[in-house]
């Protein structure tokens, strides 16, 4: 089995003892760097690094030519240090105290929700609650309950009846708490918002929310281990540590499953997809709540991810077959993109994933293409291009809440352009 979980847990050990704070784990002195990998020897190298180096990659590692960030605790910059030079390739410490990082991008005033800093568990769902007590056209359902057994939370938001639907999803990935911040700041532009053109859309679409996937992983990431993935469910294998936890939900979808990506098939690390599809509550929780819709009625499928400013398209499986209508599934998430820089610069990337990333399967946005049969769908990968990461400031949420909000205006006009809704 891989180091990564290993250290992690020798990091939350050791933190326990030293710094019994809110955060079980801590991250003192701990660097981030950003690898270029310029050739397939330095891939393969890079692969086989954690043999004797204990390193936490944060990407799944791809294709040659990308750049690639790796967290090293102290003990050992000084031996990868040594080790990428010997490999010639080409590093750049980009974070030299993760910890300060990551407590600059914790949780703030927490006592209600708005969109300065990010929130719990608790503060995000009363939100929700009190918006639907408060407004006759949202519809509140629990989907389900996690394998811890936390509800699972959607709101549907519908003013006139025969509108198609668009539906949103947020933190699959429990450490990419930018996900439902920002999903929730776009729910609350539909409620709220006193744009005549956001009360156009909330008004000529009916909107499915699921803000929070992943309640057992986020709830993790807040009081143990801010660098979580994954849900929390045993998987039945153990490693050097212990037992080894949860499913990455993003490669559990029973669509072409199974068939690439990363340490997929890697119990113990980051991206485990499981042991076959379709084996995680949460995941079976939303399937079913999409599937309970009538078919034609949700048009558009956007799950909302940390990091790296992309619009990924179909499919994630393959960099050789595209989905019947990528030309103009490109036209949309280009005028995503175009209306998004036009705020504050931030310029979101657009394509088929298996292209523009890396080829992996199980995705949701290629189940609810491939499987149900919904027209437009795509993974928004949010801020940053790697300078925070995961780890991105709360003072940056607003205006990635921002830029999202005129990207998403764009792409439904653009959407009904193309004939989406008809
Ligand atoms: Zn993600």
């Amino acid at each position: 089995m891989k180091l990564p979980i290993l250290l992690i847990t020798l990091v939350a050990m050791v933190a326990a003892k030293s710094a019994p704070g809110r955060m079980a784990a801590r991250y003192d002195h701990f660097r981030i760097y950003q690898l270029t990998i310029e050739t397939n020897l330095q891939m393969e190298e890079l692969k086989k690094i954690h043999e004797h180096i204990s390193v936490h990659f944060l990407n799944e590692l791809g294709a040659v030519g990308n750049k690639y960030n790796v967290i090293v605790g102290p003990l050992f910059h000084r031996a990868l240090e040594k080790t990428l030079k010997f490999l010639e390739i080409v590093y750049e410490v980009i974070v030299d105290d993760l910890q300060k990082l990551i407590d600059e991008s914790s949780v703030g005033d927490d006592s209600q929700m708005e969109w300065e800093t990010y929130h719990t568990l608790d503060t995000i769902y009363d939100w929700i609650d009190q918006e639907c007590a408060a407004h006759d056209f949202l519809e509140c359902k629990v989907i389900g309950q996690s394998y811890e057994g936390r509800d699972i939370k959607s709101i549907r938001l519908s003013k006139r009846s025969g509108n198609k639907a668009i539906f949103l999803e947020g933190n699959i990935h429990a450490m990419e708490w930018i996900s439902s911040a920002t999903v929730t700041f776009l729910l609350n532009q539909l409620i709220n918002s006193e744009d005549p053109e956001m009360q156009r859309l909330s008004e000529e679409y009916d909107w499915i929310v699921v803000p929070m996937v992943n309640p057992d992983g986020f709830v993790y990431t807040h009081e143990v281990e801010r660098l979580w993935r994954k849900n929390r469910r045993p998987n039945g294998y153990r490693n050097e540590s212990g037992d080894c936890y949860g499913i990455d939900m993003n490669r559990n979808f029973d669509y072409h499953w199974g068939g690439a990506g990363w340490n997929i098939d890697e119990p113990c690390d980051h991206w485990f997809g499981g042991e076959e599809p379709n084996t995680e509550v949460e995941i079976i929780s939303l399937q079913n709540f999409v599937s309970s819709f009538e078919d034609g009625y949700i048009r558009s499928y956007m799950a909302y991810h940390a990091y790296g400013q992309y619009v990924l398209l179909p499919y994630g499986h393959s960099n050789t077959e595209f989905p019947p209508n990528y030309e103009q599934m490109k036209r949309i998430a280009a005028a995503f993109s175009d209306a998004a820089a036009d705020v504050y610069g931030s310029t979101f990337t657009y394509g088929a994933s298996g292209l523009l990333n890396y080829v992996v399967s199980g995705a949701a946005k290629d189940w609810a293409y491939g499987v149900k049969k919904i027209p437009f769908t795509c993974t928004v990968e949010l801020r940053d291009k790697g300078t925070f990461g995961f780890f991105l400031p709360s003072n940056q949420i607003t205006e990635v809440g921002l830029e999202v909000t005129a990207g998403l205006k764009a792409l439904v006009n653009k959407a009904a352009e193309e004939g989406i809704f008809d």
